[in-house]
């Protein structure tokens, strides 16, 4: 076993885990390719007639006026095309790691990553809320997950010190995409410093929304995290997700993790939206004011109407907690016929007795839709029983 001299013990894993794919000649990797409609290929930036790509019947995006071509592969067959890499390199960059990857979605990179960097013998301790894909990825990893209390320092300080001594990852998602909430990052990397744990944080409703420039709420706290994850999905209105941390993890992830692994890459054009959409999210410190305040706003207003209100400043998500799931579709109903649309989010997504209405702001939402919403929302409150 080659030493990996000055590294902290996450990270001398990985490089093991990598020189010993390496020594039985397993190491993947994800060539860039530019295909062409005539078969062929550039592969590494040679011309080679093209044998990689399951596109059976050609490519049908040569008969379209615009580029609609899928990615012809997963990424560690042939499908990883020259942009996915000049991407993640611009991507690393900006969210200020080492490297990142790319994957397919949000849910297919949390239940990637805890797959590969979980082991039977890894706990996983995770908060309550935490979104399914995490929960999804601890169970296929066969790893045991143990939940802590929503938010509560307390509570993941206790259940980390009952598994003390074992392999521990610790996770949670960065913004509770059904309650607004925003984890306590610093303190609970400072947990998880103690205990040796690898902490893994899943920005997908922080993203573009928090930080500066947008770049989430690692960047904004400025604390020690193993592992980002975020999807492009949500404030960068395109699809795909990210992977981000030091090169070894980035690597081993790409190896590993089945998701990565077994899924078709990204369509290249999905590539160059998501390029185009992160490259503007960046520059837009307006969008970013305007939609916090317009949640703010919103708060404001139904907490005044008397609705029990939730989601913290600083995130886009407004939560009005009803508890009963009927009242609680009853209420979407009658805001939908005044013209206002949210979701009614009830169990098995969220507790049992605790169905909620959720409304998340945009930055396309002006001032008056967000006065007409809350007037809307009162007045079927009232009409309900629900509020004064
Ligand atoms: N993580 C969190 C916290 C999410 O809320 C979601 C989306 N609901 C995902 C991951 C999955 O992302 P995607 O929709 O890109 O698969």
């Amino acid at each position: 076993m080659r030493l990996h001299r000055g590294l902290c013990v996450f990270e001398q894993w990985l490089h093991e885990q990598l020189d010993v794919r390496e020594r039985a000649g397993l190491t993947r990797t994800c060539t860039p390719v530019h295909q062409y409609a005539d078969g062929t290929a550039d592969v590494s930036g040679r011309r080679c007639i093209f044998f990689a790509s399951n596109r059976y019947l050609g490519h049908f995006s040569q008969t379209q006026t615009v580029w609609t071509g899928g990615a012809g592969a997963s990424r560690v067959a042939g499908g990883t095309h020259v942009l996915l890499h000049a991407f993640e390199e611009e991507w690393a960059h900006f969210v200020g790691t080492e490297a990142c990857v790319v994957f397919g979605s949000g849910y297919g990179a949390n239940v990637g990553v805890l797959q590969a960097l979980a082991q039977r013998d890894t706990v996983v301790v995770g908060d309550k809320y935490n979104h399914a894909s995490i929960v999804d990825g601890a169970v296929l990893s066969r790893a045991r997950y143990v939940r802590y209390a929503h938010c509560d320092i307390e509570d993941a300080r206790r259940v980390l010190a009952m598994h003390a001594g074992k392999r521990i990852i610790l996770v949670t998602d960065a913004v509770f995409g059904m309650d607004g909430t925003i984890a306590p990052i610093k303190a609970l990397a400072a947990l998880a410093r103690d205990v040796g744990a690898i902490f893994v944080v899943d920005e997908a409703h922080s993203g573009g929304v928090i930080g500066p420039s947008g770049r989430g709420l690692v960047a904004a706290e400025l604390c020690p995290v193993d592992v980002r994850i975020g999807t492009f999905s949500k404030a960068y209105d395109s699809y795909g997700a990210y992977v981000a941390g030091s090169s070894a993890l980035c690597r081993y992830v790409a190896q590993t993790a089945r998701s990565f692994v077994y899924s078709t890459a990204l369509p290249p054009a999905l590539m160059t939206q998501t390029m185009l959409h992160t490259r503007e999210a960046a520059g837009a410190d307006d969008r970013r004011a305007r939609v916090l305040g317009h949640a703010r706003t919103m708060r404001n207003a139904l907490a005044q109407a008397g609705y029990d209100v939730g989601g913290e400043d600083g995130t886009a998500i407004v939560r009005i907690v009803i508890g009963d799931a009927r009242k609680t579709v009853e209420l979407a109903r009658a805001a939908y016929e005044r013209g206002v649309f949210a979701l009614a989010v009830r169990p098995p997504t969220v507790p049992e007795g605790s169905s909620r209405l959720r409304l998340s702001c945009t930055a396309a939402h002006t001032d008056a839709h967000v006065h007409t919403a809350c007037a809307a929302l009162r007045d079927a409150g009232v009409a309900l029983g629900l509020c004064r």
